[in-house]
């Protein structure tokens, strides 16, 4: 089953990047399977209204909840045919609508990613997890973001719900954010590398250390030679090189990322066949 990604944005063309490269191909390859969607189709006035002034004052505009709503329960109920969101399509905005649309236990899971700075860090774990998903929707913000109710809302009604933010950082919308973690989640899907042996030993993944420095040809380039100052990689001796790799690997996090190596498993990071 292809992973089902929908994106609500009042930007859609800031996602057309997602036709190109590996995710394009696997969008070809039927692997995944991307909708993306413009906020505005769900306002009904003249000037397609998608935001307001903050209740309390202060500065920018804050996006609304009932046009989020309403295009929030159309894709989360779209998508899958068997959802029962099915009886509440029609409810109106200013309706309740507190019917519970949680997973019953053979549904497809589904998460509502809500990009933000003041969401949870998104890492390679979140990734893992989020790549076991049937659909994943993001609704990308802008302005001073989302009503806040719009989270609690789907949170009451049983959907999982996960604010996310991709660093300590400040973005003009969610739809940078939201691009990058579909390329973080989409790459560990079955089949949308060509490679898939390349994501076992990449940084953050396993023991949760930087990946080593990686080298190519020619093994002498402007004064840097391998042969001097990495002989082993040149030795054949796999065994050798492997914990050659683990050893550099720890150095070059401990120098760049000591938070890392202090939440790896220390079960892990002690191979015992380390060169001394
Ligand atoms: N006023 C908000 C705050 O201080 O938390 C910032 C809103 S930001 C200007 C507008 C939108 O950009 C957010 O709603 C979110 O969708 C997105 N965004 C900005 N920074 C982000 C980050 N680090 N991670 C994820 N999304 C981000």
């Amino acid at each position: 089953e292809p992973l089902r990604l929908d994106v609500v944005t009042i930007f859609p063309d800031y996602l057309r990047v997602l036709d190109l490269s590996l995710i394009g191909r696997a969008a070809t390859d039927g692997l995944l399977d991307l909708h993306v969607h413009d906020l505005r189709d769900w306002t009904h006035d003249r000037h397609r209204t998608v935001d307001d002034t903050p209740i309390g004052g202060g500065a920018g505009m804050v996006m609304k909840p009932d046009v989020w709503g309403a295009a929030l329960d159309d894709v989360l109920s779209s998508a899958l045919p068997t959802g029962p969101m099915d009886a509440a399509a029609g409810a109106d905005a200013a309706s309740p609508a507190a019917e519970p649309i949680a997973a019953r236990p053979n549904e497809p899971r589904r998460v509502l990613v809500i990009p933000t700075p003041s969401g949870d860090l998104f890492t390679q774990r979140t990734a893992e997890d989020l790549a076991g998903a049937d659909q994943l929707v993001f609704a990308c913000g802008r302005y001073e973001g989302i009503d806040a109710r719009v989270a609690e809302h789907y949170a009451a009604r049983g959907v999982e719900v996960h604010e996310a933010s991709i660093g300590d950082y400040v973005l003009n919308g969610g739809e940078a954010a939201a691009l990058v973690m579909i390329e973080a989640i989409a790459r560990l899907r079955p089949g949308v590398l060509g490679n898939p042996e390349s994501i076992v030993e990449e940084s953050h993944t396993g023991v949760g250390l930087l990946e080593y420095p990686v080298y190519t040809r020619p093994v002498a380039w402007r004064g840097r030679d391998l042969a001097a100052t990495q002989p082993v990689l040149l030795s054949g001796d796999h065994a050798r090189i492997a914990r050659h790799r683990r050893d550099q690997a720890i150095a070059r996090t401990a120098e760049r990322r000591p938070d890392l190596i202090a939440r790896a498993d220390p079960a892990l990071l002690d191979v015992g066949d380390r060169v001394a």
